[in-house]
């Protein structure tokens, strides 16, 4: 279960980076070689952020995406009172200014909501505060306080253009469902402006990877996290691609013997319980797995499929919470599993 940790804790990225050459004999050699592997750590977004990469470039992409994913931090946070996010959620109905990349994310999460029919839905933030999901201080919100909170929800209510947003009093957003998957595609795009070919990225269980073999010319092998216990239920083969996962067990508190989880369906503000226990996606973009893997979870298995088969250069592994595995067709080769109850889903 993944804790909440005071602003000034998330604004303490701690950098670690070592980078060490592999054991070549033959010192003489000019060639660098891609054994040359660094490696880098961040605390942003609430979660640790590892990033590997293979090459002689390897120190220096690392250092300019840790610097990308700390910059995004600072404007998304919402509890940073400095961010963008934070001021436009405290600016009391009037225009604010903000940064190109934030008004892209608005935009792209304010599309992804009319996409995903509203299971996506960034302005659900003051519905997530009332359940103690933004604090860690848990309680359940009786229907009437819901019902008042649903009222100030809306992406309609985003205006978002020309360098300014603005949103009325009383509504609130939260980038968290998409924030880290956008990072990712930044942090990914850092390293490859400084000649990175080869490297993998953990954002807290996101996975994103440059190159489509790792330098043994080998693909990657991302777990797939077991929803209902520790370690994987199997094992998946990529290559240059994001493996976003989202799923109940990230966060949730239990009280009176009843377990509620972090991800809201907008439509009634209380945990989505859509009889999926987690939801990953595979594809290019990290920004469009991320908003996906949260939205997908809302919708349930069937509309899953159904958004899965109108749409391209997309795959999923759909666990349900009774623990049946469903991998789309597209990566079903790819996908060593460690358990028998198996779908392919096909189109
Ligand atoms: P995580 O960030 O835990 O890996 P997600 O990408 O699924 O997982 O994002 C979940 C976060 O998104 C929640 O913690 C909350 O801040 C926010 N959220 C919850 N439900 C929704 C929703 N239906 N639409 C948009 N954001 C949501
Ligand atoms: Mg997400």
């Amino acid at each position: 279960m993944k804790k909440k940790y005071a602003a000034v804790v998330l604004l303490t990225g701690v950098l670690m980076l070592n980078s060490c050459a592999a054991n070549n004999s033959d010192s003489s050699k000019a060639t660098v070689t891609d054994d040359i592997k660094s490696s880098g750590s961040v605390f942003a977004m609430d979660t640790y952020m590892t990033i590997t990469a293979y090459g002689q470039n390897g120190k220096k992409g690392i250092e300019a995406a840790q610097k990308e994913i700390t910059k995004l931090e600072k404007l998304w946070s919402v509890t940073d009172e400095n961010s963008e996010i934070y001021t436009l959620d405290h600016s009391g109905g009037t225009e604010v200014p903000v940064s190109a990349e934030t008004e892209e994310l608005l935009n792209f999460a304010i599309d992804m909501h009319w996409q995903t029919k509203g299971a996506l839905d960034i302005t659900l933030y003051p519905v997530l505060r009332a359940w103690g999901f933004t604090t860690g201080e848990y309680c359940v919100p009786d229907d009437s306080e819901i019902s008042a909170l649903l009222e100030c929800k809306g992406v309609e209510r985003i205006s978002v253009g020309n360098g300014k947003a603005y949103i009325p009093k009383n509504t609130e957003i939260d980038l968290g469902a998409v924030a880290k998957g956008c990072a990712g595609d930044a942090a990914a795009k850092a390293l490859k402006e400084h000649g990175v070919t080869s490297a993998l990225l953990d954002l807290g269980g996101n996975i994103q990877t440059i190159g489509d073999a790792k330098p043994d010319g080998t693909k990657w092998k991302v777990g797939i996290r077991d929803p209902f216990g520790e370690g994987s239920i199997g094992t998946l083969a990529v290559g240059e691609c994001a493996v976003i996962t989202s799923g109940g067990y990230e966060r949730f508190f239990e009280k009176d013997g009843v377990i509620y989880k972090h991800i809201l369906d907008p439509e009634t503000g209380r945990p989505a319980d859509s009889g999926l226990a987690s939801v990953t996606v595979i594809g290019k973009e990290g920004r469009l797995c991320d908003a996906l893997s949260t939205s997908l979870y809302v919708m349930g298995l069937d509309d899953a499929c159904a958004y899965w088969r109108d749409s391209v250069d997309l795959e999923m592994i759909l666990i349900s919470d009774d623990g049946g595995v469903y991998v789309t067709e597209g990566i079903a080769e790819n996908f060593s599993p460690k358990v028998e109850n198996v779908t392919v889903i096909e189109r």
